[in-house]
């Protein structure tokens, strides 16, 4: 346990205090007072819904897939994008796909939502960062979605840049519980992990915690 730092004489601050916070971030595996040029990865996650309605196209993953239904939206309401658009962007330490892509703007209205996929790729490219792996999974009680996990792993791998082995998609019913298990909705949660570059060493605190 280390215990907070003493000041030797008024206004200094003590030597064994310096080694201490040296060997603090030592351990943090960071360089003291230098720029940290290293990488770290980050985490992000999503999640997205939408209501399946009469009407419309049903795209998962920028596939078409033929069901008496679709799902409401905006854009062309790809549920499966939109999650790992989230996750990817909240991995970043962005905001979320609503902030850049309002539902109120008339240029995305029935966009194919690989669109949005490519600005979270660019945003991650701006920020130096790499895109690691996507995992996501689509609830949904019907259609039957395994036909079709290929293709969207190979149209989003596409969309983002990676490598398709990087993309992981599964799919799953809700049991005929709740409003997916209805079929008034399909929903999606994906995580994402990026290498994103640390550009600034934290300042070091007066308050280092007393535990490590
Ligand atoms: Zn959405």
């Amino acid at each position: 346990m280390l215990k907070h730092g003493h000041r030797t004489r008024a206004g200094s601050v003590g030597f064994s205090r310096v080694l201490r916070d040296v060997a603090v971030h030592k351990l943090l595996g960071r360089a003291v007072g230098r720029r940290y040029i290293g990488a770290m990865v980050h985490t992000g996650i999503g999640y997205d819904v939408h209501q399946l309605v009469a009407g419309r196209r049903l795209i998962l993953g920028g596939v078409e897939i033929p069901f008496s239904k679709g799902l409401e939206g905006h854009s062309d309401a790809d549920v499966l994008m939109h999650a790992i658009c989230d996750a990817i962007l909240g991995a970043l330490g962005e905001s979320d796909i609503g902030h850049f892509f309002p539902n109120t703007d008339p240029r995305w209205k029935g966009a194919p939502s690989k669109v949005f996929l490519q600005e979270a790729a660019r945003q991650a490219k701006f920020l130096e960062a790499r895109i690691v792996n996507v995992d996501a999974t689509i609830i949904a009680q019907q259609p039957k979605l395994f036909p079709h996990i290929g293709e969207m792993k190979i149209n989003i791998a596409a969309a983002l840049g990676m490598n398709v082995k990087r993309i992981g998609i599964k799919a799953t019913t809700n049991e005929h519980l709740g409003f997916i298990g209805r079929e008034e909705g399909i929903a999606a949660m994906a995580v994402a992990s990026v290498d994103l570059k640390e550009t600034e060493m934290p300042e070091a605190s007066e308050d280092v915690p007393a535990a490590f």
